[in-house]
C-alpha cells in the first residue's frame, strides 16, 4: 500500500488548479482541512479570492475553443487516458478521501474510486454520441437539422460528502461534452478534486479545460455562479444554499443544474422479506456515516412487520463497528466534522422530548466526530426528526396500516430525491414506482447508483440529472438548422411582410 497519503507534501506549493498549475489561493484568509477521525490538521490553504475565480474563468474560456473543436474522438481518447490514469493512482485517491472524509477505507475502497473511474470510463464512451435528431424536410422548401453544441464555461459547485464522486458527476458531463469547466469544492474536502483535475492533465486533457477554485462558498461561490463569462451553473448541496445559487444564477440568465438535499423513505409491506429489509434498512442509512443524499432515513413498516424490524434494525445497528477510518474492518467513520456531529446530536436530543430512542444517540468517548448508529421510534410524522434532513447515522421508523398510508407518507415531505419500496408482490412494486414521487425508486434494495443511469430529484430536491446520458444532454444546448432548399429569390412568405403575391 505504500505510505500514507501526505497532503501539505502534495499540495505545498497551493490548493487552486488554474490552468493546469497549482498556486496559492489570494483570498488573505486560511482554511484548515481537519481530520474528522482524529481532529488532527491535515492541511492548511489559502483561500481563493474573487482574483482567482476570474483567472479560472480566463483560463477556462481561453482553453474552451480548442477543446469544444477537437473532434468527439479525439476528447474520448483523452478521457479513456484519463480513467487509467485514475486506475494507476486509485490508492492515493482512496487515502486522500478517506483522510479528509473520514470515510472507512473499505468505503472509499471498493465505492467512491471505483465508481469515479467507471464513471471516467462511460463519459468517455459518451464523448463519441454528442448527436443532434436526424435531418428531414419538415417543409416543403427547407432541410432541418439539430446539433448539440457545448454551452462553454460551466461553474460548478459541490458539498463534502462524497468529494470525489461529486468531482466526477461534474466534470465529466461537462467535459465530455466539449465544455470547459471552473469546480469549487466544499471548503472542508479539496483533496480529492485537486487530485481529480491533476490526473485530467497528465492524462492529456489540455491545461484550462478542468480547473479547481478551492474557496468559501459566499465569496468565491457567489463569485463563479454570477460571473458573466460561466454560462452554466450545476451546484450540489443543501436546498437552502441551492435557493440561493438559483436566485444569483437566475438574475445572470445562465442554465442552472442543482442537485439538493433529500429525505430518503423506506417503505416496507407486510410481504416483504424481512431480513432483507433489515439488512437493506441498515446499510442505505449507514452508508457514508449517513452523510449521503439518497440515505434510508424514513422507513415506513406495515404493522404485521413493525416490531420484529425495530427489533431486527436495532440489534443490527449495534453490530456495526465504529473506529479508525484507516483499518480496513471498521464500518463506521465520523462524520465530516464536530459540529456536523453537535448538529446531528441536536436532532436526536430534541427528538428525545417526543419520541423513543431504540438504540444509538450517543457519541463515543474519543476525539473523533463519531456518532453511533441511532434509530428513532414513535415519532409523528409532522415531527422535524422526521421531516428535516439530518445528515448522520440516523434511522427514524414509523408503522402503516393501508398501502394507501405507507405511499402518502413516504411523499409526506419537501424531499423527492430517491425512495425504496420492499415486497415481493409485483403489483404493490410497480404501484410504488408510480406513484411515489421520487427521482429513483429501488425496489428490495436502497442505495446502489449506475453510471448509465440518472440522479437527480424530483421536489424539493432540485432538478437536473448527474451521470448516464440524460446528464450529459444538459451539458450541451441544442442549436436548429435550416437550409432553404429552393434558391427562390422572392419567397412567398414574404408577402406576409411586403407586396402581394
Ligand atoms: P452546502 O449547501 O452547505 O454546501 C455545498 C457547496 O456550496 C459547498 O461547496 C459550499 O462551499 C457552497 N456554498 C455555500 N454557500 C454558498 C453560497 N452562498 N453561494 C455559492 N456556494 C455556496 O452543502 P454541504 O453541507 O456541503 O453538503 C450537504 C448537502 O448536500 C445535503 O443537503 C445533501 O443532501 C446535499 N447533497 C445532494 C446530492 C444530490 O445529488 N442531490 C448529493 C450530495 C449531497
Amino acid at each position: 500500500m505504500g505510505d500514507r497519503f501526505s497532503a501539505q507534501d502534495r499540495f505545498a506549493v497551493g490548493a487552486q488548479y488554474i490552468g493546469g498549475e497549482l498556486r496559492p489561493g489570494t483570498s488573505g484568509q486560511q482554511h484548515t482541512v481537519i481530520d474528522p477521525a482524529t481532529g488532527e490538521q491535515v492541511l492548511t490553504y489559502d483561500l481563493a479570492s474573487s482574483a482567482d475565480v476570474d483567472a479560472a474563468v480566463a483560463a477556462a474560456s481561453a482553453a474552451f475553443p480548442g477543446w469544444a473543436g477537437a473532434t468527439p474522438g479525439e476528447r474520448s481518447d483523452a478521457m479513456h487516458r484519463f480513467a487509467a490514469v485514475l486506475t494507476e493512482r486509485a490508492e492515493e485517491f482512496a487515502q486522500a478521501e478517506s483522510l479528509q472524509c473520514g470515510k472507512p477505507i473499505k468505503l472509499s475502497r471498493e465505492f467512491d474510486v471505483p465508481g469515479s473511474i467507471d464513471n471516467t470510463a462511460y463519459f468517455a464512451g459518451a464523448a463519441r454520441h454528442l448527436q443532434g435528431q436526424s435531418a428531414g424536410e419538415y417543409s416543403a422548401d427547407h432541410t432541418s437539422y439539430v446539433r448539440r453544441e457545448p454551452i462553454g464555461v460551466v461553474g460548478s459547485i459541490a458539498p463534502w460528502n462524497y468529494p470525489l464522486q461529486m468531482a466526477a458527476w461534474k466534470v465529466l458531463p461537462a467535459i465530455a461534452a466539449g465544455n470547459t469547466i471552473v469546480l469549487k469544492p466544499a471548503e472542508l474536502t479539496p483533496l480529492t478534486s485537486l487530485l481529480f483535475a491533476q490526473a485530467a492533465t497528465d492524462a492529456g486533457i489540455p491545461d484550462g479545460v478542468v480547473n479547481i477554485i478551492t474557496g468559501a462558498g459566499r465569496d468565491a461561490g457567489e463569485h463563479l455562479v454570477g460571473h458573466a463569462d460561466v454560462a452554466m451553473t450545476s451546484f450540489t448541496g443543501s436546498t437552502a444554499v441551492g435557493k440561493r445559487v438559483a436566485e444569483i444564477a437566475t438574475s445572470t440568465v445562465k442554465r442552472l443544474h442543482l442537485e439538493l438535499g433529500g429525505k430518503a423513505p423506506f417503505v416496507v409491506f407486510d410481504d416483504a422479506d424481512l431480513e432483507a429489509a433489515v439488512h437493506g434498512a441498515v446499510a442505505g442509512a449507514l452508508i457514508n456515516t449517513g452523510q449521503d443524499c439518497t440515505a434510508a432515513t424514513r422507513a415506513y413498516v406495515q404493522r404485521p412487520l413493525y416490531d420484529a424490524f425495530v427489533q431486527g434494525v436495532a440489534d443490527l445497528m449495534e453490530t456495526v463497528r465504529l473506529g479508525d477510518p484507516f483499518d480496513a474492518s471498521t464500518d463506521l467513520g465520523p462524520l465530516i466534522s464536530h459540529a456536523q456531529r453537535d448538529r446531528v446530536a441536536g436532532f436526536v436530543d430534541r427528538a428525545r422530548g417526543y419520541a423513543r430512542v431504540v438504540t444509538g444517540g450517543t457519541a463515543p468517548d474519543n476525539d473523533g466526530a463519531y456518532y453511533r448508529p441511532t434509530l428513532i421510534a414513535d415519532a409523528a410524522q409532522d415531527s422535524e426528526i422526521v421531516q428535516a434532513e439530518i445528515f448522520g447515522p440516523v434511522l427514524v421508523v414509523l408503522p402503516f396500516d393501508s398501502d394507501d398510508e405507507g405511499i402518502r407518507l413516504a411523499n409526506d415531505t419537501p424531499y423527492g430525491l430517491a425512495a425504496s419500496a420492499w415486497s415481493r408482490d409485483v403489483y404493490r412494486t410497480g404501484r410504488a414506482t408510480r406513484e411515489i414521487q421520487a427521482g429513483c425508486v429501488w425496489i428490495n434494495d436502497h442505495i446502489p447508483i449506475l453510471s448509465e443511469m440518472p440522479h437527480g430529484g424530483y421536489k424539493a430536491s432540485g432538478f437536473g440529472k448527474d451521470m448516464s446520458a440524460y446528464s450529459f444532454e444538459e451539458y450541451t444546448q441544442v442549436k436548429h438548422v435550416m437550409y432553404d432548399n429552393t434558391a427562390v429569390a422572392r419567397k412567398d412568405w414574404h408577402r406576409t411582410v411586403f407586396g402581394t403575391r
